[in-house]
């Protein structure tokens, strides 16, 4: 029997063909779940029923007039509060924006609207995207469904507890250092972030503009596939968009060219600071990819001691300018502000006020790397080891076609365990944080259960525009652990 536990989108759209129940069934049945299990979870922040109860009824008029469903008709998503869904709040996480409805919608909504998707709301994120746990949201604190004493991971935490505790079939996050691939593995879902270009982010509220990337959080490879591909193109409206096509043959389940590849496992990622767990669970993952034929190598990315300071100077960076726009008079006023006679008292009320702490700390770090009498030492000297890790990536991929990796050196930590200690808390990013600065795709896969039962994940990177390789692979995974057809 389907149940919302075992769904997918494959499986949606069967059941829709044969009639097995419509798709405003399945709506509804993710907004009664959300009723009964978001106010333990906290995966989102508003929900648009109305409408979405709308755009299913649309799904199931397409189908009785016997007409193809749209790649992503029906689908029940859940879309991170950065992205915005014309009429609906997109407050970032912040109070800054606490009372701001989007203006127009972003690409990706539009793609997706295209594509017949169902917006059930918009979830829960660290603010502006910046944090590892959602605990940096200014509204509330998403847990994880697999233990709801530990975070969720983040920031795109809302995004992947809704998916993995059934409250959407499906979600759109945003990577910029780790953001979908993190809280995919703390939940135990799976999480894909594209090449830099091959996703537009019009429409994104960005964090840092040469990281930024929207991407699905979805319960199996497959489905991971089957959105990108409804969200990925060029786009006038994103200048960084590249023009690259992805044709469907490419997406297609094909074992012998899975078989036929050599996989790299990094020296670098493989370091003290990683859980027995992991390790193992890495292990295992080598095995299974080991039977079907593929063959592994040990390469070396050695500039990746550098990846994690080289992020929090690049990142901070592109932050403290992206977020000036943000002044309480653009956007939306900032609740429990006085007037102010001067406009520069005004600026510094709503910022102070708008802006959490670590909002504030890039901004601060930002401003510092880019001043005159830094910019070189810092940011120039940056942005050139950011060349070298990129370029070790480039070099590895001669020698193989993708690289193997857990996506963090431990399952999900507690609620409150880092949020005193930034440096920690950012160090769970270092696993996902060089293919960002090289612009390559990656995706994590649930690879296990840890012994306390939380997920581990593993994550396989690719080269520019290699995301059909990352589906094709994880999905033989998927199928070898699952024993079910892909
Ligand atoms: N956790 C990382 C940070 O705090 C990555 C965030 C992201 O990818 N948006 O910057």
């Amino acid at each position: 029997m389907t149940t919302l536990h075992n769904l997918t989108i494959k499986k949606f759209h069967e059941g829709l063909r044969l009639k097995d129940f419509s798709a405003l069934e399945i709506t509804k049945a993710y907004l009664d779940h959300i009723d009964a299990r978001d106010s333990e979870i906290g995966a989102y922040l508003s929900l648009s029923a109305k409408e979405a109860l709308l755009q299913a009824e649309q799904a199931d008029l397409v189908l009785a007039r016997g007409e193809n469903l749209a790649p992503l008709a029906g689908v029940p998503f859940g879309i991170k509060d950065a992205i915005l869904v014309q009429g609906e709040p997109a407050t970032s996480g912040s109070k800054i924006l606490a009372d701001y409805r989007a203006a127009y919608d972003a690409t990706v909504t539009s793609k997706m609207r295209l594509s017949g998707a169902v917006f059930l709301g918009k979830t829960n994120m660290d603010e502006f995207a910046m944090g590892s746990s959602t605990e940096n949201s200014a509204f509330k604190k998403t847990k994880n469904p697999h233990d709801t004493s530990r975070v969720p991971g983040g920031s795109s935490g809302g995004s992947a507890a809704a998916v993995a505790a059934h409250m959407a079939l499906a979600a759109l996050g945003s990577d910029t250092g780790g953001s979908i691939r993190q809280p995919a593995a703390f939940c135990g879902v799976v999480g894909l972030k594209p090449t830099y270009g091959a996703v537009s982010r019009y429409g994104l509220t960005a964090m840092a503009s040469s990281l930024d990337q929207i991407g699905p959080i979805t319960r199996t490879v497959a489905d991971a596939g089957i959105v990108f591909r409804a969200i990925a193109g060029r786009d006038v409206k994103d200048a960084t968009t590249a023009d690259v096509s992805y044709s469907a043959e490419d997406f297609e389940p094909n074992f012998e060219k899975l078989r036929n590849m050599t996989f790299g496992l990094p020296d670098e990622y493989f370091i003290d600071g990683l859980a027995t767990s992991v390790r193992e669970a890495i292990d295992r993952v080598v095995q299974i990819y080991n039977s079907f034929g593929v063959k592994f190598k040990k390469i070396s990315l050695p500039h990746t001691r550098y990846a994690l300071s080289d992020y929090y100077i690049i990142m901070p960076a592109e932050v403290s300018a992206n977020l000036a726009r943000f002044d309480g008079l653009r956007y939306a006023p900032v609740s429990g502000v006085d007037r102010h006679s001067k406009l520069e008292e005004l600026y510094v009320a709503n910022r102070s006020q708008g802006f959490g702490r670590e909002a504030k700390r890039r901004i601060i770090l930002g401003t510092f790397v880019l001043s005159s009498g830094y910019y070189d030492a810092y940011y120039g000297k940056a942005q050139k080891v950011r060349r070298l890790i990129k370029n070790d990536f480039l070099e590895a991929f001669r020698g193989v076609d993708l690289i193997l990796a857990p996506t963090t050196p431990t399952p999900a930590f507690k609620l409150g365990e880092k949020v005193e200690d930034p440096l920690a808390m950012y160090l769970s990013d270092v696993f996902t944080i060089p293919a960002s600065l090289a612009g390559i795709p990656a995706i994590s896969i649930p690879a296990a259960l840890s012994p306390g039962d939380l997920p581990i994940a593993f994550q396989l990177m690719a080269p520019h525009f290699g995301e059909a390789k990352l589906i094709n692979a994880g999905n033989y995974y998927e199928q070898a652990v699952s024993g079910q057809a892909i």
